[in-house]
Formats: C-alpha cells, sequence, structure tokens
C-alpha cells in the first residue's frame, strides 16, 4: 500500500460544512468592504525576501525566526512567502503609481505564512483580512478603519462585551527617538534584570523589550519611560482627534501605553482588538498608522493606516460565542426513481437552477442508483426543504410530484402538489422563498 501523506504541520484544510462558516463570513466582509468604499487588492503569495526584511524592519519577530524562505531553485533568487501583506499592498502601490490621483482605500483578504509553533489560534499557513488607507494622513481615517472592525463584529452578530479596543499612540520618530534614548538609559541602569532576548534587542529595537512576555521583567517594563510623555504638539492632537471620533459614536477604548506591536513602521497611533475568550491568542485584529513606511520601500512619503484580522480567531470566537452561519442546505432534493429518465429530469433541475433554486440531485452511489427509500433518506439528509419526486407515472403526464420535508408554520404536515414540468417558472418561487 502507498504511504499516507498529510498535510503540513500547523497548515490545515479547511473542509465541509465548516468551510460554510467561512464563506458567510468572507461575505460579511465583502459586504463591510463596500460600504465603507474599501476596494480589493490581490497581491502575490510569493515575494522577494528583502521586501520583509525592509518593509517590517530586521529586527522583528516575523523577520527573525518566522518567514518562510527559500532559494528559487531555477534562477537563485531570494524568496519568502508572504507573513503579512502590508508590505506587498505598498510594494504594488509604488509600483503601478496607485496614489497619482489622491488616496486609495484597499482591502485583502488571503493566506499568511509564519513559522510559529502551532497552537490554538496560531498555525503556519493561517489567513488574514487587511484594509490599507493609503495616501491618507487625517485621524479621521485612523478612527474610519477602528471603526470599519466594530462594524464587522456587530455585523458577525459579536456583542460589545466579545471584544475591546486598546489604543496607544508612538508618536513620529524624533519622539520616539528621544524615548528610545530615554529607555536605553533606563534598561541600561538594570541590566543585571534583563533576560538574553532584552540584551540583544537593547540597542537595536528598545522599545520591543516593552512587549516581553518574561513574568520577571515585567516591574522593570512597568517603571520605564512612557512614550505619551515625550508626544509632541501634533502627535498629542492626531491622537486626541482619533479619541474624540471614537468617543463621539460611543465606542469604549483603553488607552495602554505599552501597546507597541510587533512591525517597526508604524507611527502615531495603534491599536489591538483582543477578545478575553480565546486565552493567549486573544488579539484578534491589529493596526496603525505606518506614515513612514511608502519612504522606507522607495516610493515618494505618503501616510497609511490599516489592520489586519486573524481568521481563523474571528471563526473560533463565533463558535465561543455560539454564532452559527446561515444554513447552506439546498431547497429542493431530486428523487429521481430511475436513472433511465435522467434525460428527461436534467433539464427540468437545469430550469429549476436557472431561476435562482438551489437543487441537489440524486446520484447513483457505489451500490448501484439507490432504492427511493434510501433516496428519501438522502433529501432528509441534506436539509432540503422540499422533495422533487420525479416518478414515472408523473413525467408521463409532464408533472413532478413536490413534497415538502419540514411541517409548515402551523406545524401541521404541508400537502404534496403536483407541478407542470412545461411551465417551471410559476412554481420555481415557490421553492426558493418558501
Ligand atoms: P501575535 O502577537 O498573536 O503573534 P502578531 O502581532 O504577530 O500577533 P499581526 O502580525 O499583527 O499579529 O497579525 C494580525 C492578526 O493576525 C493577529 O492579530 C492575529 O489575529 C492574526 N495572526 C497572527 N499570527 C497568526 C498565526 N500564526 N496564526 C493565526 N493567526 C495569526
Ligand atoms: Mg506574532
Amino acid at each position: 500500500m502507498a504511504e499516507i501523506l498529510q498535510a503540513v504541520k500547523g497548515m490545515n484544510d479547511l473542509l465541509p460544512p465548516e468551510s460554510a462558516r467561512w464563506e458567510w463570513f468572507e461575505d460579511q466582509v465583502r459586504a463591510l468592504m463596500r460600504r465603507y468604499g474599501y476596494a480589493n487588492i490581490r497581491t502575490p503569495i510569493v515575494e522577494p525576501t528583502a521586501l520583509f526584511v525592509r518593509g517590517l524592519g530586521e529586527v522583528t519577530d516575523i523577520v527573525e525566526k518566522e518567514m518562510y524562505s527559500f532559494e528559487d531553485s531555477m534562477n537563485g533568487d531570494q524568496l519568502t512567502l508572504r507573513p503579512e501583506n502590508t508590505a506587498g499592498v505598498v510594494r504594488a502601490a509604488i509600483e503601478h503609481s496607485m496614489l497619482y490621483d489622491g488616496g486609495k482605500r484597499l482591502y485583502y483578504i488571503g493566506p499568511m505564512f509564519r513559522h510559529e509553533r502551532p497552537q490554538r489560534g496560531r498555525y503556519r499557513q493561517f489567513h488574514q483580512v487587511g484594509v490599507e488607507a493609503l495616501g491618507l494622513g487625517g485621524p479621521e481615517v485612523d478612527a474610519e478603519v477602528i471603526l470599519m472592525a466594530r462594524s464587522l463584529w456587530r455585523d458577525l452578530g459579536l456583542k460589545p462585551e466579545d471584544v475591546r479596543l486598546e489604543l496607544n499612540s508612538l508618536g513620529v520618530p524624533a519622539e520616539r527617538n528621544a524615548h528610545r534614548a530615554a529607555l536605553i538609559a533606563h534598561f541600561e541602569a538594570h541590566i543585571d534584570q534583563l533576560d538574553e532576548e532584552a540584551r540583544r534587542r537593547l540597542h537595536s529595537n528598545p522599545l520591543r523589550i516593552l512587549d516581553t512576555k518574561n513574568p520577571a521583567m515585567q516591574a522593570l517594563v512597568e517603571a520605564a519611560p512612557k512614550l505619551a510623555d515625550y508626544l509632541g504638539e501634533d502627535s498629542r492632537r492626531h491622537f486626541d482627534a482619533v479619541k474624540a471620533a471614537l468617543d463621539a459614536v460611543g465606542q469604549a477604548y483603553t488607552v495602554n501605553p505599552r501597546l507597541v506591536r510587533g512591525m517597526d513602521y508604524y507611527t502615531h497611533t495603534v491599536f489591538e482588538w483582543i477578545t478575553p475568550r480565546l486565552g493567549a491568542q486573544g488579539t484578534v485584529c491589529g493596526g496603525g498608522r505606518y506614515d513612514g513606511l511608502m519612504a522606507m520601500m522607495g516610493g515618494k512619503p505618503a501616510p497609511g493606516v490599516g489592520w489586519g484580522l486573524g481568521i481563523e480567531r474571528v471563526i473560533e470566537l463565533l463558535k465561543e460565542c455560539a454564532v452559527e452561519a446561515p444554513s447552506t442546505a439546498p431547497d429542493a432534493y431530486a428523487v429521481i426513481p430511475d436513472a433511465a429518465s435522467l434525460q428527461q429530469v436534467v433539464p427540468v433541475i437545469e430550469q429549476l437552477r436557472a431561476a435562482g433554486v438551489a437543487v441537489l440531485m440524486h446520484a447513483g452511489g457505489k451500490d448501484g442508483w439507490g432504492s427511493m427509500k434510501s433516496q428519501f433518506k438522502k433529501a432528509d439528509g441534506s436539509g432540503a426543504r422540499f422533495a422533487l419526486i420525479f416518478g414515472g407515472d408523473e413525467l408521463a403526464r409532464g408533472e413532478v410530484a413536490v413534497k415538502p420535508l419540514r411541517a409548515a408554520a402551523d406545524g401541521q404536515p404541508a400537502a404534496q402538489t403536483l407541478q407542470p414540468l412545461a411551465a417551471v417558472a410559476g412554481w420555481a418561487a415557490m421553492l426558493r422563498d418558501a
């Protein structure tokens, strides 16, 4: 026997019926993007490794240890499976001069790849929805993208207590540099309390030390200089405007001065949507403003703001909150007693489908065509509301029997009817809209 092959560790198959929940989620996302005027962008899954090294920064978790990088065996190019999509979107915006006539509001949806330890809510291939508003620098756009996520939670049937919002401002580079110098001085004064990773990052990326999960360093981190005390007038005004916009629509938030996020490119507002229902992997959506990124990637300087959302985590949250996707059961199941009648039956089913009726057609299995009894069992199992019974006598008279499989609203069993094959449009709506 041939060896059984398996999917790569940390990379999952998505099968029915679970895939229906994902499709429904994606439908909600697309409707949301339309309402806010965000257009879809699709960039390649494979990009030059240099794109992420430059775009994310050399001293980040992703670039240091999470990238699937390889050499193209044909030409030696250094390539990477995208670990996130902001860098790719910004590359595309520059490459195609997308901002020549003003700002662009974009969204993406698709797989990302990170070599992490697989666990609940953390996979090696995972999926993100993200938005990027490019060339738009005002605080109203920070608020807009934050409120888009809030709308999505509502559309999905989540409650305000299921996801809470945390905010911070990282200011601009000059302010961060002054804060950074103060941070380094603070940590250098207590170097004996730093773990190995923190010591390594002390001079390259001291801000990331604030993000440490090491309990032994919490007190030291708590006492560190706060960036908020280093923000200038403009940065404070920007952050205040974002908060005022959230206040105006009654969106609660907490300002978390330790929220720094993983990527180097953030400026001004950063935020995370966090759920208390998923344990350690509770951040379902994170993002912020990245006004320096376009220039860092070789484009004309232009502001940007966006977020990325982990679809697996949101789906898991929907399950925790018992949110069910609408049924994808067919409207009708076609019971076909005799396979010899298919020539006559298939055109009718095709007419029904053209009229918008979801029809699951009986098909033979490994034990032959199947008895009436087994076909009715399958009709029931499919969740269809009607069985269409294409019996020989009915077909000879140009008719099909339509049998309701669910009780009517008043609880009474609904009656079977006969419908004319020559006038499908007359009864298709009854199946579709029942
Ligand atoms: P974390 O701190 O959980 O590692 P992150 O800061 O690395 O998250 P981002 O790069 O901001 O995450 O990605 C945006 C979102 O994508 C996260 O908030 C999370 O919901 C999701 N995400 C990130 N990494 C993974 C992963 N390995 N598996 C599943 N979802 C992920
Ligand atoms: Mg991470």
